[in-house]
């Protein structure tokens, strides 16, 4: 009698794990099936994760907000868009650089509409990095447009301010991402507006390396890559 009931009690605890353990599995299931939509979602809305750092996003939605002149935003639960044409926003941004500690902005300006939007997150001094998503959405939004020029300030003290590695990476990508589009690429630095694309050289020479490898590339290298960027450069009035 004993045994039995010794037995019986036995398996009530190894049912009762079971059971605790069959509810664990469960709930774990249910992690890796949101995860799994997470994932189709992000993939979906071309989202690129090239880079293990850009998991670490923030909220994809974010609120589309008017505004009379470009500014830095580094709430990215919201962004900027403003009404004006290319003249006025490069003004705008010219004055964001001459501001005291300026930090790095991103904007998308479309030609057609004469309209700017502000596509950049992670915000400091020396970079700013384009939210994807972002220009996925707002893209969407202007379905009527065939020419898209993307700016970035460089807020630094130098005269004519070279696009950086991560600026020719990102030109690349923009080329990849979007290839209906006519796409430009401008800095606005303290007193010049550069525009800059690699030629056909330029752009194959890029593709042999990774851009981890090209970050950490000698002044040599990257010397001779810049050969093969085109600059056009204009000075603010
Ligand atoms: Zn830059």
């Amino acid at each position: 009698m004993k045994k039995l009931a010794l037995t019986l009690g036995l398996a009530g605890i190894l049912y009762g794990n079971l059971n605790a353990q069959n509810s664990r599995q469960d709930s774990l299931n249910n992690k890796i099936d949101s995860l799994k939509a997470l994932m189709s979602a992000i993939n979906s809305n071309c989202v690129y994760l090239e880079n293990p750092a850009e998991k670490f996003l923030p909220e994809y939605y974010s609120e589309k907000v008017y505004s009379e002149n470009l500014c830095i935003n580094t709430n990215e639960k919201k962004y900027y868009a403003a009404k004006k044409n290319e003249e006025e926003g490069i003004k705008d941004i010219h004055k964001i650089n001459n501001e005291k500690n300026a930090y790095e902005e991103a904007w998308i300006y479309l030609p057609e509409k004469e309209e700017w939007y502000e596509i950049g997150i992670n915000s400091d001094a020396i970079s700013v990095q384009p939210f994807y998503f972002r220009i996925k959405n707002i893209l969407e939004e202007n379905k009527d447009i065939s020419k898209i020029v993307f700016y970035h300030n460089h807020p630094g003290n130098e005269d004519i301010d070279f696009p950086s590695i991560s600026d020719i990476h990102q030109s690349m990508k923009y080329n990849k991402i979007l290839p209906d589009y006519k796409i430009t690429n401008k800095i606005i630095a303290k007193q010049d507006v550069i525009e800059y694309s690699l030629n056909s050289a330029g752009k194959e020479k890029f593709a042999e390396k990774n851009i981890l490898t090209w970050m950490y590339t000698s002044s040599e290298e990257r010397e001779k890559l810049y050969e093969d960027l085109t600059i056009k450069c204009a000075k603010i009035n």
